[in-house]
């Protein structure tokens, strides 16, 4: 008696169970991958289903344009009688929309994805989730086109690349050798209605050989992606070699003010501080400054050649290859990325040309330092200052004194270290400060860009 009592309880309890199991009530759950507002040219689409009570029984996934209905993905899960034993209950169904193949054109369109689960209810046809979602088929890459000729290019030096694009695109710019200058709207600077028109400086690092690849890129909302190449000519920059020669006396005086930054771990002898300041600390100030040139107004704030720290005379040159001695020692090599210009102590510095100021401050081995951004990703930076005079974010116009001349920072006597940058490139000022070369290399460009689009338009 007691043993039948059991085997009826266990059968009970199973049936009841199997009831609770197969009258689950909740119904499925379905989750996309990524939020998916565009379907571009092949776009890869991951959705999960899963359902914690009965299991899957079975997923839809279809794409709806205008009458027209695509199936993605279907799949049927294997359903247990009994039970959850062998149910599915989460599966991820992964797939590439290939909207050209399915036959569906660029335009709105409807996502739709319905599951079902092994549930009892709904007259044994499971729970029903739906999920439908209002997407935008793209799979045209944007048209690039090139207005911008003879990119000439020398290692060290800077270059202005004007070009259109068919549609709005969140990231497009010129590569160079594989580094990425973004471009920016230009409409402005030019007469014609231009709003397709962009413009972006580049730079050829001063360490970049002959035989680079460039060329304009642009990726869409979708993120479908175009390329298209630069014809270009570059030629290999020639620089000096200069040796320094690094003092008791020099370390003495200058190796306190960088003691704050200098790890404990560094050993205590004065040439080998000198060496991790030359060389980490350089690093270091290197990715400071170009935090302050990553964002540049899209406007060509600046007029003609730039100007030079008046009545100076050049102490060092930009790229120099440096040695540094220290008794006879070749302790250290760094490259010099700017042009040392010397005239009477704490002299007035001049803007170089009208920009915004960008930044103001100390940053380690360039002491107190200037950042004016001329706009479209070129910037004039003025370091070793003993005196800032102008504030973050001001407009300033060529010649206006943002400062004055000094030794701070990695400075062994009072002048003016002045950089020119394109972005996070240091490039030769020699250029800037040539009114041919800017009438060749950037004026003309866009003159002849300007006659570009009127014949176009
Ligand atoms: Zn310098």
């Amino acid at each position: 008696m007691v043993f039948g009592g059991l085997v009826l309880l266990a059968v009970v309890g199973l049936i009841g169970w199997m009831l609770f199991v197969k009258l689950d009530g909740g119904p499925p759950r379905i989750a996309l991958a990524d939020d998916l507002a565009f379907i571009r040219a092949d776009q890869p689409l991951a959705v999960t289903v899963s359902d914690s009570g009965s299991g899957l029984a079975r997923v839809d996934i279809r794409l709806e344009k205008a009458g027209r209905i695509a199936t993605l993905a279907e799949k049927a899960f294997p359903t247990p009688l009994v039970g959850r034993s062998g149910a599915v209950a989460e599966e991820t169904l992964q797939t590439t929309i290939s909207p050209r193949q399915l036959g569906l054109t660029d335009g709105r369109a409807t996502l739709k994805i319905s599951a079902t689960d092994a549930s009892w209810r709904q007259w044994f046809s499971g729970n029903e989730a739906t999920l439908e979602k209002s997407v935008l088929i793209d799979t045209r890459a944007p048209d690039i086109r090139v207005l911008s000729k003879d990119h000439n290019l020398v290692s060290g030096g800077a270059g202005l690349v004007i070009y259109t694009l068919s549609e709005s695109c969140p990231e497009h710019g010129v590569s160079v050798d594989g580094h990425r200058y973004p471009g920016q709207p230009a409409g402005a600077v030019f007469d014609s209605d231009a709003s397709s028109v962009h413009l972006s400086f580049i730079a050829l690092g001063y360490d970049k050989d002959p035989g680079i690849g460039m060329h304009v890129f642009a990726k869409d909302a979708a993120g479908n992606e175009a390329r298209t190449g630069l014809p270009h000519y570059v030629r290999k920059g020639k620089f000096q070699d200069d040796v320094i020669v690094i003092s008791d006396r020099f370390l003495q005086w200058k190796m306190p003010e960088f003691e704050a930054m200098i790890p404990a771990s560094v050993d205590p002898s004065p040439p080998e501080r000198f060496i991790w300041v030359n060389r980490h600390l350089r690093r270091a100030s290197y990715v400071e400054l170009t935090r302050h040139t990553r964002t540049s107004d899209p406007a060509l704030h600046w007029e003609g050649d730039f100007l030079r720290l008046p009545g100076s005379a050049r102490q060092a040159g930009f790229a120099d290859h440096r040695e540094y001695r220290y008794k006879e020692t070749v302790i250290d090599r760094q490259d010099h990325m700017g042009i040392d210009l010397a005239s009477f102590k704490r002299a007035e510095a001049p803007a170089a040309n009208h920009g915004r100021v960008a930044f103001t401050g100390d940053i380690g081995i360039y002491g107190d330092t200037v950042v004016i951004d001329h706009g479209f990703g070129l910037f004039s930076t003025y370091s070793h200052l003993s005196l800032i005079s102008v504030a973050e974010g001001e407009m300033v116009r060529k010649g206006d004194v943002i400062g004055r001349t000094g030794v701070t920072g990695m400075a062994g006597g009072d002048h003016l270290h002045f950089g020119m940058m394109v972005r996070d490139t240091f490039v030769n000022p020699v250029e800037w400060w040539d009114g041919a070369w800017i009438q060749n290399n950037v004026l003309n460009k866009i003159a002849d860009a300007e006659s570009e689009l009127q014949y176009l338009n």
